[in-house]
Parts: C-alpha cells; sequence; structure tokens
C-alpha cells in the first residue's frame, strides 16, 4: 500500500538538504534553489517550485512574517509541528473545508480527553505559536480555518500529536514529520507485522514523492489486523510504555509488552561464566540477578547499575550534541561504550545499542575527512556491532536490521587506506584484502535480500536496495578479478610441479 501523505514538511535542519517539494536530497550538481522571498524552503529545480507554489504561498508569506519579528536568528523558522499545522489549516481551505481531504484530517482520533499533564503545556505553547504563525490576533479569525472556537484548535493540535509520523529519508534518516489519516488508524504494537517506510520510486519522476508505503514484515492472513509501532520498537519495554503513554496516552498490552519472558535481549548481560546465556538487569529492587541458562549469579550489581546509570546520562548528552558539537559527541560516546562493554552488558542492550548506533552515525560522518585505515576499521567493527545487536531484536527483513547490514557492507567495500601487509592475523576484524571483499560482498547480498523484503520488491528494495544492488555487481566484477587471480595462480603452481610434461 503506497500513498502520498496529507501534509508533510522537513524539520528546520533539513531545509537546506532536501527539496520541500518531492523530499529528495540535493541534486549533485547545482544543489537547491531556495525560494527567493521567504529564503527559507529550497527545490530540486522549478518544476518542483511550481507543483509546491499552492501550498507555499501562504506559507511563503507566514514565514517572513515569523522571521521579521523573532526574537534571534535561532528562531527565525519556526518548527516542524507549527508548519506542518499551517500546512494542514491552508490545506483545508486550499481543498475546501467538506472535502473529503479536510473531513480525514477530521476525523482522525483525538486524545483531548486522556490527555497527560505532561503534554498539556506544550500543546499549549504549540497552540500559541500556530496563532502567531498564521497572523489571527482573535479566535473568531480562525473561522475560515473550520475552527469555531479556541477549543477547537486544541482539538485539531491534540489529533495532530497523535497521528503524525516520521518523514524519512530511503536510509531511514529521519527528515522531518507527515500526516496520513488512512494510515494512522493502524493499531499499535511492539512487535507489528507492518513498517512505514518511504523507499522513493525507481522511476526519475519524482512529481509523487513523498510516497508513504506500508510493507508487510510477515504475511497477514486476510482478516488479521494490520499492526505497526508508533515507538522504536529497539527500547526496552519501560520507556516504550513511557512514550506511549505520553504521546498516545495508552497502556501497550501487545504481545510482547504482556509476555513474561526470563530475559529481554534488550536488558541483559552477559552471563559472568560465559556459558552463551544472558542474565537480565538488576534493580535497586531485585539486585540478584542470575543467567537464565546456567543460572550463574552476576558479580558486582552496584558496578553494573552504575555504569547502566552513566550510559542512560551520556546517551542523552551525546544525542542532544550530535549535530551542534559532533566531537565532544564522539568523546562521549567513546569512552562509555567501553564501560558498558565491560560491565558485560550485550549489544542488544539499552542504552548500548543506541550508543553503538550514535558512535556509528559520528564515525561516518567524519570519514571523509579523516579517512585512515585506523578510522576505517573502527567504523566497521562499530557497524559490525549495531548490526549484530539489531539481529537479536528484530525480525529478518525489518528495514532498520536491513539498513544497518547494508551500511555495514559498505563500509566493508571502502578501499583500504593502507591495508596492513603480511596475512591477516587470525581472529583480526575486520580482515584485510580479499577476505575483508568477500565479506563486503557477503554482508551486502543479506542486506539486499532484506532490503527487499522491508522497502518492497516491487521498487527493488527502495533506492537503497538499487543502491546496494549495484555495489554488489562492482564487487563481483572484483572479487572476479581476485578468483580468477588466485586461480591463475594456483593453475600456475599445479603447471610448474608437475613439470613441463603435463601440458
Ligand atoms: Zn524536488
Ligand atoms: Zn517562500
Ligand atoms: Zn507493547
Ligand atoms: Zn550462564
Amino acid at each position: 500500500m503506497a500513498m502520498r501523505p496529507h501534509v508533510w514538511v522537513l524539520s528546520a535542519v533539513n531545509l537546506d538538504q532536501y527539496c520541500s517539494a518531492c523530499a529528495g536530497p540535493a541534486p549533485a550538481e547545482g544543489g537547491l534553489k531556495r525560494c527567493p522571498k521567504c529564503k527559507t524552503v529550497r527545490y530540486c529545480n522549478s518544476e518542483c517550485q511550481n507543483r509546491d507554489w499552492a501550498w507555499h504561498k501562504p506559507e511563503c508569506s507566514a514565514l517572513q512574517k515569523w522571521a521579521a519579528t523573532a526574537p534571534s536568528a535561532e528562531h527565525a523558522i519556526p518548527g516542524e509541528a507549527v508548519r506542518c499545522l499551517g500546512r494542514i489549516l491552508w490545506g483545508s481551505q486550499k481543498e475546501g473545508l467538506d472535502s473529503p481531504w479536510a473531513q480525514e484530517i477530521r476525523m482522525m482520533q483525538s486524545n483531548r480527553a486522556s490527555l497527560q499533564p505532561s503534554a498539556f503545556e506544550s500543546q499549549t505553547h504549540l497552540a500559541h505559536s500556530v496563532v502567531r504563525y498564521l497572523g489571527v490576533s482573535s479566535p473568531q479569525e480562525l473561522e475560515p480555518y473550520g475552527l469555531r472556537s479556541a477549543g477547537d484548535l486544541v482539538d485539531l493540535i491534540s489529533r495532530f500529536t497523535t497521528n503524525t509520523f516520521t518523514l524519512t529519508a530511503p536510509s531511514l534518516t529521519p527528515i522531518g514529520i507527515c500526516v496520513a489519516p488512512a494510515v494512522a488508524l493502524a493499531n499499535h504494537s511492539c512487535d507489528p507485522n507492518a513498517v512505514i517506510v518511504f523507499p522513493r520510486s525507481p522511476s526519475a519522476s519524482s512529481a509523487k514523492e513523498p510516497l508513504l508505503h506500508v510493507v508487510a514484515l510477515r504475511e497477514i492472513a486476510v482478516g488479521k489486523e494490520v499492526r505497526i509501532s508508533y515507538v522504536d520498537t529497539t527500547l526496552p519495554k519501560a520507556l516504550r510504555q513511557k512514550e506511549l503513554k505520553e504521546v498516545y496516552s495508552f497502556v501497550c498490552q501487545c504481545k510482547l509488552c504482556s509476555r513474561a519472558v526470563p530475559a529481554d535481549p534488550r536488558e541483559a548481560l552477559w552471563c559472568p561464566k560465559r556459558c552463551g546465556g544472558i542474565c537480565p538487569y538488576p534493580t535497586e529492587d531485585d539486585p540478584l540477578s542470575r543467567c537464565v541458562k546456567c543460572n550463574a549469579p552476576i558479580g558486582d550489581t552496584d558496578a553494573v547499575l552504575d555504569a547502566l546509570r552513566v550510559g542512560e546520562e551520556a546517551l542523552d548528552k551525546a544525542t542532544a550534541l550530535q549535530f551542534r558539537d559532533p566531537a565532544k559527541a564522539k568523546q562521549l560516546t567513546s569512552n562509555i561504550i567501553p564501560i558498558l562493554t565491560s560491565a558485560g552488558v550485550t549489544p542488544s542492550s539499552h542504552p548500548l545499542l543506541a550508543m553503538t548506533r550514535l558512535h556509528q552515525e559520528l564515525l561516518i560522518a567524519d570519514l571523509p575527512t579523516a579517512l585512515s585505515q585506523e578510522t576505517l576499521d573502527e567504523t566497521v567493527r562499530t557497524a559490525a556491532k549495531y548490526s549484530a545487536g539489531l539481529q537479536s531484536l528484530l525480525p529478518k527483513g525489518h528495514p532498520v536490521r536491513a539498513v544497518a547490514l547494508g551500511e555495514l557492507g559498505k563500509l566493508l567495500a571502502v578501499d583500504e587506506p593502507s591495508p596492513p601487509s603480511g596475512p591477516n592475523a587470525a581472529g583480526r576484524f575486520p580482515p584485510s584484502g580479499p577476505a575483508r571483499l568477500k565479506l563486503a560482498y557477503e554482508s551486502l547480498v543479506k542486506a539486499h535480500e532484506e532490503l527487499l523484503i522491508g522497502f518492497g520488491k516491487a521498487g527493488g528494495g527502495g533506492q537503497l536496495g538499487r543502491e546496494v544492488r549495484d555495489a554488489i555487481v562492482r564487487l563481483e566484477k572484483e572479487l572476479g578479478v581476485w578468483t580468477s587471480g588466485i586461480r591463475n595462480a594456483l593453475e600456475d603452481t599445479r603447471a610448474a610441479r608437475a613439470g613441463p610434461s603435463s601440458k
């Protein structure tokens, strides 16, 4: 199932990276063209700009007014929620207040009645910002948008907040938000049978993008409900439940939340005896934790609890610093990952998994300017660890897992700046030379298989699936050279051994 969202906007940091009409990345040649009036949104070309004009026209003047009265340059562009709500309200006028388009927005479920106190303040703030963005001075002025009172506006904001999806690039990088009422009807499960992706179609036409696809992760029997996840399913139960309660106002009772398991791989330590089993995280109330396989007790509970606390704090800090001060963020991830690892935390557990993902992102961002054998190898090791952590949490073909595997394969395929000479040391990871290429090839083949599931077979596994397939073809050629090189060498040796009479 594929559809265009009713509305979508890019987050502020992505406005100069992606097109505001088709959500495509900046063209390699010439980059994006900026709207000369508001100087805020950018487009691939005039075709994209013209197509968006009916939507952008009221937005353009609102953005200019907003910037003119902003207290500082930092606040010159309204947040994504404000801009998205603006597009909903102007869209309702443009399409007509009684149009199916506007009705579908109105029909979305609201949880205003069960709103958490924590959400109340942020929604009030959002309401004030929307009023300022629209330039209205009294509730009566909201009437042309189909809102008869301030209460109606609060209601709309509540519906919007609970029915918004993240807009992602084909690599799953979050780039904005979108509203798609038909998909918002799907219920939640922490073990979903379907996912939402934006794979981008292989055709040259980007006029229909961004297209939201609902992809089944496994066979969904006729009459069985399609369930997606509203939250990151790699998070442990307590964190998933907290977000579901705060944003969506419900207590999840899905299989994953209600099934009692001896140890959740999202919160586990390796067995102290290294039997291959895992132990659940100890807690203040329940400090005794044992291996689920051999019953060995974990040693120093306090040290583990300390490491987890430090890890949690560092993850929050490093996430906040990722774009503002990436060097500092990388220092944090580099320091804390070994602490969690030596406390025995498994790669699939929180916060180590999230920390490893962040570390990988920071390393990859640095690669173009700091490419050395050492940094490349560390990036490969980090990607391998992240991918391994996901394998035990997500089903085969889950897009997050598929993308991580593709990333690992692509990193392994990068030309080694200074490969160590001599034979590969046993157990050294990543290996060098042909062994590394072979591993790259195997990872990419596996990734391609999973991308076809997670992003849909019809489009060749999305833009990423098509890229990975091209990389496989390139590697096949390169490996072909190696294999034939090795075969020739072997044949030469055999020929030499057999002597001149053999031929
Ligand atoms: Zn475009
Ligand atoms: Zn403009
Ligand atoms: Zn659940
Ligand atoms: Zn054990």
